[in-house]
């Protein structure tokens, strides 16, 4: 039901392009998946998400499970069916939010007890209800639940941190039970590599289809994510999709896929679209500046999508100064489309052996960022 192909391995870097197979299609890698938070990329229909080049999207099992609940998404035929996207989609385990959004009432060996940030009510996550959960929703590829500690905290909390995650990855395994779900393992460790070796050492005899590297982009100064992406990879199986969760910045998918990885997923694309930042071949831009006011040029020369073909700057500052609600669609359709033509780029760089060329061309042009 899945099968990862490997098509090329650029002999430079590592870097890998290639496709998964899903119940649900085809997924060029590297990939980027946007974020659908609460079952909807926000702002776009699943046609203009298709016309992006998104192939996989990202569904936040937190946020569907407390509104409108994972049995609701269920009878009303799983997320597929529910937010009318065909093609694969991605849970995550909902501990990430669990850890950062809401209260943490009490974390031990079985579960954590968390508040609702929504109506402050008392929940309950532990590995098997993560499964449950992420079972009623029905996405393709699902996570493990994973304990997530700060980039910065001791050795000995990451270490704990390590194990716990190691422990419920084996409790998940058991309790996961449809065949139509790849359930990944999540690899964690700070940025120490004694303990990411530990982590994906332990985790690799439970066979999962799949790993995730996990607990990055959480504060760390970029260089600190890219070398701990580069000394966790070769630990990882080379026949298997590898998934760096919450990256990133152009830049950041650029430098993660040079390090051997597979999928990404960020907010980024979409929040900064709403906050009226674009991102662009020569750079991030903000549409409320006053430069744009009498522009008739397009946002980005470079890109084929619909708000660069038929509109101008200086329409896209305006409906940000007035607040309209298509200024934050158009970049969003933007950005996306942004993010997929690097991920196509990316793909055939490194399918024509020319990844380290390219990589330089596009840092340079995306200096900007950096
Ligand atoms: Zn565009």
């Amino acid at each position: 039901m899945f099968r990862f192909h490997l098509e090329a391995v650029d002999s430079a870097t590592g870097a890998r392009a290639g496709h998964w197979e899903t119940p649900h299609g085809v997924v060029e890698t590297p990939a980027f998946m946007p974020v659908g938070t609460r079952g909807s990329v926000k702002g776009l229909w699943p046609e203009q998400l298709r016309q992006t080049g998104a192939q996989k999207i990202l569904a936040n099992t937190y946020h569907l499970a407390l509104r409108p609940g994972a049995e609701v998404v269920r009878d009303l035929g799983g997320l597929h069916r529910f937010m009318n996207w065909d093609g694969p989609i991605l849970t995550d385990s909902g501990g990430f939010q669990v850890f950062s959004l809401s209260g943490l009432r009490r974390m031990d060996e079985r579960s954590v007890v968390f508040k609702s940030h929504i109506d402050g009510s008392l929940l309950e996550l532990s590995p098997e209800s993560a499964m449950k959960i992420q079972e009623d929703l029905g996405a393709d590829c699902i996570m493990c639940l994973d304990e997530c500690p700060p980039a910065t905290a001791p050795e000995e909390k990451i270490q704990a941190a390590v194990d716990l995650t190691t422990r419920w990855a084996a409790r998940c395994r058991d309790a996961h039970q449809r065949a139509d779900q790849a359930l990944f393992g999540i690899v964690q460790g700070g940025v120490l590599p004694s303990q990411r070796e530990r982590s994906a050492t332990a985790l690799l005899p439970l066979d999962f289809p799949g790993y995730a590297i996990g607990g990055l982009s959480v504060g760390e100064a970029p260089a600190q994510m890219y070398e701990t992406v580069g000394f966790t990879t070769p630990f990882l199986p080379q026949n298997k999709p590898r998934y760096l969760m919450g990256v990133g910045r152009p830049v950041d998918l650029i430098e993660c896929v040079t390090r051997g990885i597979d999928l990404f997923d960020c907010v980024m694309p979409t929040r900064n679209a709403r906050n009226a930042t674009a991102f662009t071949s020569r750079g991030p831009v903000k549409m409320r500046n006053l430069v744009h006011q009498r522009d008739e040029g397009p946002l980005d020369p470079d890109c084929s999508c619909r708000t660069c073909t038929q509109f101008s700057r200086g329409y896209i500052r305006h409906l940000f100064m007035v607040e309209e609600m298509l200024g934050p669609m158009m970049l969003t359709l933007h950005n996306l489309t942004f993010y997929q033509t690097l991920m196509r780029d990316l793909r055939t760089a490194i399918k024509s052996n020319r990844l380290t060329e390219f990589r330089a061309e596009r840092l340079a042009a995306l200096r900007g960022e950096l």
